[in-house]
Parts: structure tokens; sequence; C-alpha cells
């Protein structure tokens, strides 16, 4: 295991931030982990698991061993005639698992395609896109206790998981690496084509036609023809979440804006649509300080040449407050912030 110490990171997070770590090792294996924990304990270093770095903001250097995760391979647990159970591990990268499950026949996660980032990372925020969130097809989430440096397995039930959320984003939050996860993939499809770019793109086509493979190719196309591509234009996707709201509110407010998008939610709660809002309050398509809203996606921040996150998080926070004064509405930025501001 080699540590690299001050490592600058502007080729590991997507939004192309100047900063160093502390420290620095990529991590291949389970001794590997150990190894690296271990020495983190002796310099009394906080560990940060990084898989791609596509839902980071990096506001300053980063004082902890960032461990860049890359354990590798999949593994059929279990088979029936209706189902797979695979144990994928943290390091695989996430479109590329789900375009293999595919080709397996392996039926769930096509909705998910072409979202970045690695599989360790997917149950942190419970990936979501077209109406599929990930947490629909995991079944344990293993872990290293950074406490302790014991591995531990935690069923899905105990992940809390939420809109973009999990307990890997509150009580277990910097307390755990994330080695593995297990997933209940179908062997028989059963699209989910519901969510309205999906209705739009296959109008006209039998439901009881449309196969996995379809969905994925219509979830990557419609992906690649309206988000940015991080390798041409540096961005971390999605920058605030959509703020979820009571009934009450969410009509009280659509008295005021007719055409504010409003999502129902299973559990009876509204979603918003930010980037509705971000766009009502002028923000899309402009730049300032080196860094921009994106001309076609309200909620995606862009850096257009600046080398630190401050200016980010400055746009950010000038963006949260229009749509607080406007609508009464608190934005809650999506990717995780590092470094001191
Ligand atoms: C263009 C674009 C589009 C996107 N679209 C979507 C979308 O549709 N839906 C969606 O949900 N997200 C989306 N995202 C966000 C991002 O792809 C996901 O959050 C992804 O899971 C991040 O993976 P990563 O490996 O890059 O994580 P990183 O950015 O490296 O890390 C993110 C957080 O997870 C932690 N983490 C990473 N790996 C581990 C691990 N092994 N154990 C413990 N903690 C870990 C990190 O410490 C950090 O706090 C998008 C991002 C971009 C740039």
């Amino acid at each position: 295991m080699h540590i690299h110490r001050n490592e600058p990171l502007a080729l590991f997070n997507t939004l192309r931030l100047n900063a160093k770590a502390a420290a620095f090792t990529a991590i291949t294996s389970a001794q590997q982990l150990q190894a690296a924990w271990r020495w983190s304990q002796e310099q009394a270093l906080p560990i940060l698991p990084l898989g791609e770095g596509s839902n980071i903001v990096l506001a300053g250097d980063v004082e902890a061993l960032m461990l860049k995760m890359e354990l590798q391979g999949v593994h059929l647990l279990k088979s029936n005639d209706h189902q797979v159970e695979l144990r994928v591990q943290a390091g695989e990268n996430w479109h590329a698992f789900v375009d293999w499950s595919l080709q397996q026949g392996y039926c769930g996660l096509e909705n998910l395609a072409l979202i970045p980032g690695t599989v360790g990372a997917a149950p942190v925020q419970n990936i979501g896109a077209y109406g599929v969130e990930i947490a629909e097809y995991l079944r344990r989430v293993h872990v290293l206790e950074l406490h302790s440096g014991v591995a531990r397995t935690l069923q899905a039930h105990e992940c809390a998981f939420g809109y973009r959320d999990s307990i890997f984003k509150a009580e277990l939050r910097d307390r755990v690496v994330i080695t593995a996860i297990d997933l209940v993939l179908n062997r028989h499809a059963c699209p989910r084509v519901e969510y309205p770019a999906l209705v739009e793109y296959f109008a006209g086509q039998e439901a009881g036609r449309i196969r996995a493979r379809d969905v994925f190719d219509a979830v990557v196309r419609i992906r690649q023809s309206k988000l940015p591509d991080p390798a041409v234009t540096p961005n971390a996707g999605s920058f605030f979440k959509n703020p979820v709201v009571s009934p009450s509110a969410a009509d009280a407010l659509q008295q005021q804006h007719p055409a504010l998008p409003v999502y129902a939610q299973p559990d009876g709660s509204c979603k918003l649509s930010a980037a509705w809002m971000i766009e009502f309050c002028g923000w899309k398509g402009r730049q300032t300080d080196g860094v921009a809203v994106h001309k076609d996606h309200a909620l995606v921040l862009v850096n257009a040449g600046s080398d630190s996150g401050k200016a980010l998080l400055d746009l950010a926070q000038a963006i949260a407050a229009d749509v607080a004064s406007q609508f009464d509405i608190a934005l809650q930025i999506e990717p995780r912030v590092y470094g001191a501001r």
C-alpha cells in the first residue's frame, strides 16, 4: 500500500475543483483496506472514502486519508427461476455494472443507467432516476466500521433509505466504508416506464413489448440529450434536492404559482421541482466568478473555470436565498461538501 501525501484532487472529482487530500491511497483488496485503517489510526487521521467524485464539492483541502475505492468483482450468491442475488464490490463502476446485469438477463436496474459513480457510493444517497431507486433492489450493505476496524453487514431495512437519503448520510455518516452490496434482480423483465420522460419516449408502443434493454437505451439517450457530460462540462449532477413538502404546503404554493410542477409521492407528501423554482428566480444560464447555472438545466451548477469550490458554494447560497424569499422553501444541497470554507 502506497500512501501519497498532499495529493491533488482535481482529477478525482467531476467538478474538477482543486484541493488536496492530506493522504491518499487506492484500495483494491480487503487487506489493503485493513492496512489503511491501521495507518489512519496510528496517524490519527480520519478516513474519507471516495468513489468517482461525482457527488462531492471540494471547498478546500481535506484533512483526511482519502481511500479511492477500487474493490472489484461481482459474485452470484443465489439463483432461482425468478431472481438472482448478486454481491457487487464497492469499486465497480455503476453504469458498467447495470449494463453487465442486463447482458446476463438480470433486470431491474435499467432506469438507473448512466448515473455516474461507483457501486459503493450508490446506497449513500440511495441513487434514483426515472421512477426507480436502488433501495428497491438492495438486500444488504457490507461495511467496515471505522471506530473498530470490524466488518459488519446492514440489512436493507436498517439503512433508513429515503429520497436521496440513507443512514450513511445520517447516523453512519463518516463512520463506515461500504465494501460491497447485495442486490436481488429479476430474471423476467417488468419494465417501469411510467416516468413522464419514458412515457413520452415510448409513446405509441405496446407496453408488453418493451424490453429491459429498451428502457436502458431510452434512459441513456434521454440522459445524454439532457444532462451535460461531466467530462466536457465539469458538474456534479443535480446540485439541489427537490424539496418535499406536505400536500397543504404544495397547494398553497400552487395557488400562487399555478405552473409550479408538484409530484405526489407514495407516502402522501409532495415533491416540488427545484429546477422550476430556480429558473423562475432567473438563475438559469447565469455565470459568475467562473461558475454557472447550466443554460439548459437550472438544477445543474457547472464549473466554468474556477479553481475552488468557494465560488460554487457562494452561487448556491445566492440561489437558495432567492428561492427562500420567493417561495419560502429552503433548498438543500445534494452533493457532500468537504474542506473548510
Ligand atoms: C452528470 C451527473 C448526473 C447524475 N445523476 C444522478 C441521478 O440521476 N441520480 C442520482 O441519485 N445521482 C446522480 N448523480 C450523483 C452521483 O452520480 C451519485 O451520487 C453517485 O452515487 C456518486 O458516486 P461516486 O462514486 O462518484 O461517489 P463520490 O462522489 O466519490 O462520493 C459521494 C459520497 O459518498 C461517499 N462514498 C463514496 N464511496 C463510498 C464507500 N465505498 N463507502 C462509504 N461512503 C462512500 C463519499 O465519501 C461521499 O460522501 C449524478 C452526478 C452527475 C455528475
